[in-house]
C-alpha cells in the first residue's frame, strides 16, 4: 500500500494537525546562549573530575533502579515534604505535564492555565485531545482571580496549571489569587515551581491547605537542564494514580547518579543561583534605562523586555549577528507584542548582550 495525502489525517489523531513540533534552535557552539533559561555556569573543573569518578560505578548494561530510591532519598533531604506526601519523578517536568494530561484525558475534559504561560501546558493538553482553556492574565500579567474562578465554575477542569513564577512573564502571582483558585478548583491544581530557586520561598504552605494541590518542580533551572529531572510532590494517593502512567525506568542511570552527585554539592549551584539573582537586578536596571524599553519585574532567571515590534526585531537581528541568542516572543501571543526574553547569563555574557542592545536602541545599529 502506498501512502496517499490523506494518510496522516486517517491514521493520526486529529489533535496532531493542530500542533507544531516543539523546535529548539540548533546548537551554535560559540554563541552566548541566553534563550533557554539555563544556568550558564559549567561545573568547576575539580568538581567535574569528582563527578566523572562518581560515574565510574554506574553500569549501563543494567536497567536503572525503577524506583530511583537513592535519588529520591537525596532529593527529599533538599525538598522535605509533609507526612502522607510522596514524590513522582519525571524525565524533566515536561514528562510530568504529559503524565498529568494523560491521567485526566477523556472526551470533553478541560485543562486550564493562565495565558500567557508555559507553552507545553497547551501543547500536551491538545495532544491528549483535551480542551485547553486559557484564562487571560491582566495587562500587568497578574492573575485575574475572579475571571479564573468564573472560568473554573463554567468549565470544571480536572486539571489546572499555575506557574509560580510564571513563564514567559517572570512574575510571581499574588498568593491570595492562587489560594482563591485552589479553593474554587474541583480538580487537581498543579503549582509549577520551575523557577522557584530564583524567587525565594515556595507554595508548600498553600499546597498543604488544600487536598487537591500538588507542587511540580525541576532541577533544570538550578543547573541540571541536560540531566532531565523533574518531580511532583503531593498527597501519596494522588501520586499513586499518576505513577501508573510513568514509563518504567524513565530516569536513566546516568541521571540518577549525576543528580545524586549534584545534590551532594548543592551549595555550588546555590551560589550560582545567588550570582544570577544579583545579575538579574543589574541587567534589568541597565535595560530599563534604555529609551522605549520596558522591563517587567522578574522572580525567575530571565527577563521579559518589551519594545516596539520594529525595535525588538532590530535588537534580535543584531544579537543574532553578534552570536547572542535570546528568545523572541513577538508574534507568538498578542499580549507579548514586541517582547523579547533573555535569560540572565554570566556577567561577561550579560555585558555582551547589553552592548549590542544599547547600540541598537541608541544608534539604530
Ligand atoms: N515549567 C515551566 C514553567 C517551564 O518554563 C519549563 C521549561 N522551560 C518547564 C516546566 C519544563 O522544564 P523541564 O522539563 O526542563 O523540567
Amino acid at each position: 500500500m502506498s501512502r496517499d495525502q490523506s494518510f496522516s489525517s486517517r491514521v493520526f489523531s486529529s489533535a496532531l494537525s493542530q500542533l507544531a513540533a516543539y523546535r529548539a534552535p540548533a546548537p551554535r557552539p560559540d554563541a552566548v546562549k541566553l534563550d533557554a533559561m539555563e544556568n550558564p555556569y559549567a561545573l568547576p573543573d575539580e568538581l567535574r573530575d569528582a563527578w566523572l569518578a562518581h560515574l565510574r560505578r554506574v553500569d549501563f548494561n543494567r536497567y536503572p533502579d525503577a524506583s530511583a530510591a537513592c535519588l529520591k532519598h537525596a532529593l527529599l533531604q533538599r525538598f522535605p515534604m509533609p507526612d502522607g506526601w510522596d514524590v513522582l519523578l519525571g524525565n524533566g517536568s515536561d514528562e510530568i505535564i504529559q503524565m498529568l494530561c494523560m491521567a485526566v484525558a477523556r472526551p470533553g475534559a478541560a485543562v486550564m492555565a493562565p495565558d500567557p504561560s508555559f507553552v507545553m501546558y497547551r501543547h500536551l493538553a491538545v495532544a491528549c485531545q483535551l480542551r485547553f482553556c486559557p484564562v487571560p492574565l491582566t495587562a500587568n500579567f497578574e492573575l485575574d482571580a475572579d475571571g479564573f474562578v468564573a472560568a473554573i465554575r463554567q468549565e470544571r477542569p480536572p486539571l489546572i496549571f499555575l506557574a509560580q513564577p510564571n513563564n514567559p512573564t517572570g512574575n510571581l502571582f499574588d498568593p491570595a489569587a492562587l489560594r482563591a483558585i485552589c479553593a474554587a478548583a474541583t480538580g487537581l491544581v498543579v503549582i509549577d515551581e520551575a523557577y522557584i530557586a530564583f524567587a525565594g520561598g515556595d507554595s508548600l504552605a498553600i499546597a498543604q491547605e488544600f487536598d487537591n494541590v500538588v507542587l511540580m518542580r525541576t532541577l533544570s533551572k538550578w543547573g541540571l537542564a541536560g540531566l532531565r529531572l523533574g518531580f511532583l510532590q503531593g498527597p501519596a494517593e494522588l501520586l499513586a494514580e499518576l505513577d501508573k502512567l510513568r514509563l518504567p525506568y524513565n530516569v536513566n542511570v546516568l541521571t540518577q547518579a549525576s543528580v545524586e552527585f549534584a545534590l551532594q554539592h548543592g551549595s555550588v549551584f546555590d551560589d550560582q543561583v545567588e550570582l544570577l539573582c544579583e545579575q538579574r537586578g543589574l541587567l534589568a536596571e541597565a535595560l530599563a534605562a534604555l529609551p522605549g524599553t520596558q522591563v517587567f519585574p522578574s522572580a525567575a532567571n530571565f527577563l521579559l523586555v518589551r519594545q516596539s515590534a520594529a525595535q525588538a526585531a532590530q535588537v534580535l537581528q543584531a544579537l543574532s549577528e553578534a552570536d547572542v541568542l535570546i528568545k523572541n516572543l513577538d508574534g507568538g501571543h498578542p499580549a507579548l507584542a514586541g517582547c523579547l526574553r533573555p535569560s540572565v547569563g554570566t556577567p561577561a555574557e550579560n555585558e555582551r548582550l547589553l552592548d549590542v542592545w544599547q547600540n541598537v536602541v541608541n544608534n539604530g545599529v
